[in-house]
């Protein structure tokens, strides 16, 4: 029986990824993301599935599920996946509204959405489409997995991390002899995690202790709730402002897909959340103020690091990559930021310090060749990444596929 791969997007590039699966009985999508650029970009489209099978709520992974699930389609995932990702689906209307883009759904299909998830949990064997699969965790935000299908001897990763962050637990590697595998770091090490937590932890100190605030950018889903757990216990005033605030009470909901629940609840309970824009005055005068958007395109961080740029006693650390062409690159690279959401607005110098820490949620390049030889395939298709050609050296020994967008790869 002859089983083909196809990325309808996500193959060369990390970003709204899309891949069918199509056998003899039936096919499936593996996850159907947008890529949030300005303006947003969108895989190629795709045929009727019998299922879509999602490993986790990343835009650039979930964000045009909603279409999917408007024709009638089951959406497989984890609950807590399914539930994130309709959050997520409300955002991108939000945003697109504010932004003036087309939406790229139509409102009701975040209830087609939920009506139509059938979750699943790892491990448990799922039939859908003439393949057998189960779901294995991934390590990478709470809920993620990769998909195994036995009857191939096949692994679908979605993006995986293989250390234990504070949110969650490193992702094993599956025996198979055809491995499709993210490649975001391709060519790229993170320092150790555990070292670069504590940098972290004592520049927050230094900062608070020398009278100065700290704004933590973030993305709301998965940074926000683990930067709270890192700073609980300072006995520091540590507010939360934007979309992190639900996807922590989702997170509350799910607590098997946690590593330390217990300390994710008691981050929460001293976190002063900002539930309503008044409060904002009151969380300017918070000593660590955790928020959105991540790469400072946008959202309340602009309103934060306006009050402290001119405060050299202040500081703006960021914890995730910034992509070239960002407001977050602007500022990591020279020292300057748009205070508008607009691309067009002028730029301006901040006084306040700024240093970058990598709490990335992806595998590294080695971490990722280490994975690869544990799972010990014949077969690695890596996508996902922009540098994919990084890997060559390292894994020689495989028979190495590279495919580009609307390739039809072999599974077996
Ligand atoms: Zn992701």
């Amino acid at each position: 029986m002859s089983v083909s791969l196809r990325y309808l997007g996500g193959a060369s590039e990390v970003g709204k990824v899309g891949a069918l699966l199509e056998g003899s009985q039936g096919r499936l999508l593996m996850d159907y993301g947008i890529q949030p650029d300005d303006p947003p970009s969108f895989p190629l489209p795709a045929p009727d599935v019998d299922a879509l099978l999602l490993t986790h709520a990343h835009l650039d992974h979930c964000g045009l599920v909603p279409d999917i699930a408007s024709r009638g389609t089951p959406i497989i995932s984890t609950p807590v996946t399914g539930e994130l990702a309709a959050r997520m689906a409300k955002d991108t209307l939000y945003v697109s509204e504010i932004e003036n883009y087309p939406r790229p759904f139509h409102p009701t299909a975040i209830g087609d959405l939920k009506q139509n998830l059938r979750p699943s949990i790892p491990g448990s064997v799922e039939y859908r489409g003439g393949f057998e699969f189960k779901m294995h965790n991934a390590g990478h935000i709470p809920g993620a997995v990769m998909f195994e299908f036995p009857q191939h001897d096949f692994l679908f990763t979605g993006d995986i991390h293989t250390v234990d962050t504070q949110l969650t637990r490193a992702a094993k590697p599956k025996q198979c002899k055809t491995l499709a595998i993210e490649s975001t770091y391709g060519g790229r090490e993170h320092p150790d995690r555990k070292e670069v937590e504590s940098e972290l932890i004592d520049s927050i100190e230094d900062t608070v202790n020398s009278g100065g605030q700290v704004v933590l950018p973030s993305f709301g889903l998965g940074r926000s709730q683990e930067l709270l757990m890192l700073t609980q216990g300072l006995g520091f005033e540590v507010w939360l402002d934007g979309m992190g605030r639900d996807m922590a009470k989702i997170f509350q909901k799910y607590p098997g897909a946690i590593r330390d629940v217990g300390s994710m609840n008691k981050a929460f309970k001293e976190t002063n959340f900002v539930k309503y824009s008044r409060q904002r005055t009151r969380a300017m005068k918070g000593d660590v103020i955790v928020t959105t958007s991540g790469m400072l395109n946008g959202g309340p961080v602009l309103n934060y690091i306006s009050k402290i740029r001119k405060d050299s006693s202040s500081a703006v650390f960021l914890t995730g990559f910034q992509v070239p062409g960002t407001n977050g690159h602007l500022l990591q690279e020279e020292g300057r930021l748009r205070l508008e959401r607009d691309p067009e607005s002028s730029s301006f110098g901040v006084d306040c310090k700024v240093e970058s820490f990598d709490l990335s949620g992806h595998a590294g390049h080695s971490q990722i060749v280490n994975f690869i030889d544990k799972c010990n395939p014949e077969k690695v298709i890596l996508y996902h990444g922009d540098n994919r050609e990084a890997f060559s050296e390292d894994l020689k020994d495989y028979d190495l596929v590279l495919p580009q967008e609307n390739e039809y790869i072999n599974i077996d």
